[in-house]
């Protein structure tokens, strides 16, 4: 499956997104593996056609082998960055051995191959590699890579437990460190060893999946993403452990061995190994999930719990949302859920934590919709595909607030839980929150009872219930989003407080609610507006 990013997909009114392809890992034909690259390497053929001898290429020259039957390519030398020179490798008996397949080598045919090495063969010395294809050096600096290998920084090398420890930075001279990893074994476990030397590195950054062999464990550092990505070398156990030095970023997975078997390497390096790229270019991963339970919460919503494998250490942070995946008549479709708490917490000493072990969704099922209908219809232990989170709310947004306001309109009330949650718990020097409920009748209102002892419990807390199609009983307010409504519910605790303005719901109500709270003057620091 190719993780197409949802940024991919023009966005529809319904955020429907098809994912298409698969994932660029080519099967190897029989006979075409590493180890009998290494036998062909040793066999004493000529494989540049120079029967041994060296020359000096032109990039004229490099550019005429650019066919499959006469390929040559030009690798960079690490050692030599700063002052990079090129070294000249026929790869055409190479070809059907190249993980990555011969379409992708194809595409540094005649020109600089050294990222697309560096992508598919981090592990292996790709100098004693390609040894017996070397045909010469480039005469002058070799055309320009395809992405910018003068920010590659100069490479670190460690031998620890036979495997080269190392880094490679694609796009990232944002930011001013770079993550490396370690790895070491005992009997019983091995261990990976991520160095982020990122100060405040918490458990919601680091997402860990390992799986039939293959590790992935991602690391958010900002707006990039670190990754690890492995087959490893033998089998381990479903269930791992994540340590985190917050300090000083240090992030620890300990796999059990399935026996005590000495582990020459880590594993063979997956297509996104040991890069840090922003997280948007990362592509969606997804893991499977167990439903566990579904319980009415209205009469067209429901509470879904999904757990997480073993093997899977991910924690959803506030305000983000994850992407589910089915297979509906055939097709792929992902849709957006937004995670949250399996009710709302009354005692406001600590944050209400999760076991991490279970995702909580709030669902509306529409009557005629496609991928809530076929979400309906899971059965208890139906499987489902769940992408790692994704969001740009920052808990700091809220971090010494003194007034917040959420607007939110039907299911839109979901990010609302745990931002609740967090404020009433972390943020001391708040002195009002108010969620403005906006649904069409009563008995849409989702967790009505829950907020109203909430509202009952905390003096802090206001909920404002608002309806577009009320009974006529309804003695509270009633009608849609306007200017008008929202000065008269939104008072601050004092003049110039300083306040955060929360909005979610249809995205038509999202984008009136913008309007009019600027109209109103608040700024844009002052809001934010939860969307895809
Ligand atoms: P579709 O087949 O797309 O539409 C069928 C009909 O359903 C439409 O004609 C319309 O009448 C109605 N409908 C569908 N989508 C909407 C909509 N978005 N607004 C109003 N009417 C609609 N939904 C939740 O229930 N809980 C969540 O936690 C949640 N989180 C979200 C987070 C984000 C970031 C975003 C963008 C959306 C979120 N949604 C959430 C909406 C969800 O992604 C789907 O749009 C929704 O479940 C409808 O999907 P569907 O395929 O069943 O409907
Ligand atoms: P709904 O029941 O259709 O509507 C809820 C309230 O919003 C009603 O009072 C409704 O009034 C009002 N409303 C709807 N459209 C409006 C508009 N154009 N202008 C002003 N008011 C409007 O809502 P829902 O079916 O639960 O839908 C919830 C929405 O939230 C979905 O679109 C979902 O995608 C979105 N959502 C987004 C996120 C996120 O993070 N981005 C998370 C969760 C949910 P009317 O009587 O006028 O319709």
């Amino acid at each position: 499956m190719l993780n197409v990013p949802p940024q991919a997909f023009p966005a529809s009114g319904s955020q429907q997104r098809v994912a298409v392809g698969g994932r660029t890992k080519v099967p190897l034909k029989p006979g075409r593996s590493l180890m009998d690259w290494i036998r062909l390497t040793k066999s004493g053929k000529d494989l540049t056609g120079l029967k041994g001898r060296l020359i000096e290429v032109t990039e004229d020259e490099l550019a005429k082998h650019n066919k499959k039957e006469d390929c040559w390519i030009c690798i960079v030398l690490e050692s030599c960055i700063p002052f990079p020179a090129g070294l000249v490798y026929n790869v055409t008996p190479y070809m059907e051995y190249h993980p990555g397949g011969e379409d992708e080598l194809m595409k540094a045919a005649g020109t600089d191959g050294t990222d697309l090495f560096d992508q598919v063969h981090r592990w292996v010395n790709y100098e004693s590699m390609l040894k017996e294809c070397l045909v010469g050096r480039m005469a002058f600096k070799p055309i320009a890579a395809p992405k910018d290998i003068s920010s590659t920084l100069p490479e670190e090398k460690k031998q620890l437990n036979g495997m080269l420890s190392e880094r490679k930075v694609l796009g990232a001279s944002a930011r001013d460190t770079t993550p490396s990893y370690d790895w070491f074994q005992t009997d019983d476990m091995i261990t990976v060893v991520i160095y982020t030397k990122q100060k405040g590195m918490n458990a919601e950054l680091v997402i860990v999946d390992c799986q039939d062999k293959r590790l992935r464990g991602e690391i958010i550092l900002d707006d990039y993403s670190y990754l690890v990505e492995v087959d490893l070398d033998y089998e381990v156990e479903d269930d791992f452990a994540v340590n985190i030095a917050e300090k000083i970023g240090k992030v620890e997975i300990i796999l059990k061995k399935k026996d005590h078997s000495q582990w020459k390497v880590l594993g063979l390096p997956l297509e996104g190994h040991n890069t840090l790229i922003r997280r948007k270019e990362r592509g969606l991963f997804y893991r499977k999930c167990k439903l566990v339970s579904k319980t009415e919460v209205t009469h067209d919503t429901r509470l879904f719990c999904f757990m997480l494998p073993k093997s899977t250490h991910l924690q959803v942070p506030i305000g983000q949302h994850v992407y589910l995946k089915q297979i509906i008549a055939g097709t792929e479709v992902v849709k957006p859920y937004t995670p949250l708490l399996p009710f709302l917490p009354l005692d406001f000493k600590e944050p209400f934590c999760q076991d991490g072990a279970h995702i909580y969704l709030m669902i509306k099922i529409y009557s005629c919709g496609l991928f809530t209908q076929a979400l309906d219809h899971l059965q208890i232990g139906d499987d489902i595909s769940v992408s790692n989170p994704e969001g740009n709310f920052e808990k700091s947004q809220v971090e010494a607030l003194e007034d917040l306001f959420l607007l939110a309109a039907g299911t839109g009330f979901t990010p609302m839980v745990k931002l609740l949650n967090f404020a009433l718990t972390k943020v001391d020097c708040l002195r009002t929150v108010k969620l403005i409920f906006f649904n069409k009748k009563e008995d849409d209102i989702l967790w009505r009872n829950q907020l109203e002892q909430l509202a009952l419990r905390d003096e802090r807390f206001e909920v404002q219930f608002i309806l577009s199609e009320p009974k006529e009983d309804w003695m509270d307010k009633r009608g849609k989003i306007s200017s008008a409504l929202l000065s008269e519910c939104m008072k601050r605790s004092k003049k110039d407080s300083k306040v955060l303005i929360c909005i979610c719901g249809p995205a038509p109500f999202t984008e009136q609610g913008l309007q009019y709270l600027k109209d109103l003057g608040y700024s844009q620091e002052e809001i934010h507006a939860f969307t895809a």
